[in-house]
């Protein structure tokens, strides 16, 4: 290229001196922008580093909270993610109520252990596995490095110093039916099966197994997704329809449903035992579209996810 624009530069100046002065003119201009676009760029990176695009806070109950998918930021220098089958689109406002939710939990004396990300989706997807998390642009590996290093560091510290926990794994859907939807790993025909024979599933093949095994007053998988005290039950008693929930057990067939994601598989206890994880996925209209229901929500959600937590872990929910 440099060699290709000195033989023109020494071409034109032979040949025509008023081509040569245009020419001598753009290779200025064009130099010029190019130390601008580059010093900026340069500068954009140094000045952004990674910790700006997530947002850790370590805490002092057996609770993680994970938002992967509201976040904001779009740095220049990661590529857009437009590879087939990529989902781009944010989770609208719930990074402002996983906020909202932990200052909640303050309020009632308590902080759990946040991993938040608030770098926008089209760069980079914490919700899938390093390969897939971006299209070919392998400059954002650090930051899922990073977003789930402090996922495996927290849920290690939970293990040691109360032997198992909860980790709630915030998103939104886009579903017609506004209803929340609560994935354990279980799918729509499945939960379809469980709830007309709760004997149907084993419970080893959700992510609250840990729960399940170790239950401080012997609740079975039924009671966990169709009881009285069943996350999803005690959402939909509050005002915040959910499913499955004593209400509403399972999906109809052919309604969408999202039964957990990679976080939920790979944080929760299906393959190991210790933090049980539930992947929660919020509807749009009554929750999330206006600032006034995604504050009463994550006061609702706050306190719930307390007593639920006194309930069902009794036995290692510290005293206060
Ligand atoms: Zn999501």
């Amino acid at each position: 290229m440099k060699n290709l624009v000195t033989e023109i530069y020494q071409t034109l100046k032979s040949n025509n001196l008023k081509n040569y002065n245009t020419l001598k003119y753009f290779v200025i201009l064009f130099t010029l922008l190019s130390i601008l676009i580059s010093c900026e760029q340069s500068d954009d990176k140094k000045i952004n580093q990674w910790s700006d695009f997530v947002e850790f806070r370590k805490g002092n109950i057996p609770l993680i909270i994970v938002a992967p998918h509201g976040g904001d930021l779009k740095p220049k220098w990661i590529e857009n993610r437009d590879c087939q089958g990529s989902v781009i689109t944010k989770d609208l406002y719930t990074l402002d109520i996983a906020f909202q939710i932990e200052n909640e939990l303050n309020n009632m004396g308590y902080q759990p252990f946040i991993v938040y990300a608030k770098i926008h989706r089209i760069k980079i997807d914490l919700n899938r596995s390093l390969q897939t998390s971006h299209c070919e642009d392998d400059t954002s590996n650090e930051l899922w490095q990073l977003f789930h290093d402090q996922i495996f560091t927290f849920r290690q510290e939970i293990i040691n110093n109360y032997n198992r926990g909860l980790l709630i794994d915030i998103h939104g859907h886009g579903h017609p039916i506004q209803r929340i939807e609560l994935g354990y790993l279980i799918t729509s025909q499945k939960l379809r099966e469980l709830s007309s024979d709760e004997t149907f599933i084993q419970h080893n093949e959700t992510s609250i197994n840990s729960l399940i095994e170790n239950h401080p007053e012997n609740k079975k998988l039924g009671d966990l997704l169709f009881g009285d005290n069943a996350l999803g039950s005690l959402l939909s008693k509050n005002g915040f329809p959910t499913v499955p929930s004593s209400t509403d057990r399972a999906p109809k067939s052919g309604e969408p449903f999202f039964s957990g994601g990679t976080n939920t598989k790979n944080y929760g206890s299906k393959y190991q035992n210790g933090v049980d994880a539930i992947q929660l996925e919020l509807n749009r209209n009554g929750l999330r579209q206006d600032s006034e229901d995604r504050k009463r929500f994550s006061k609702v959600f706050a306190k719930i996810l307390i007593d639920y937590m006194k309930f069902h872990y009794s036995d290692i929910f510290p005293s206060n």
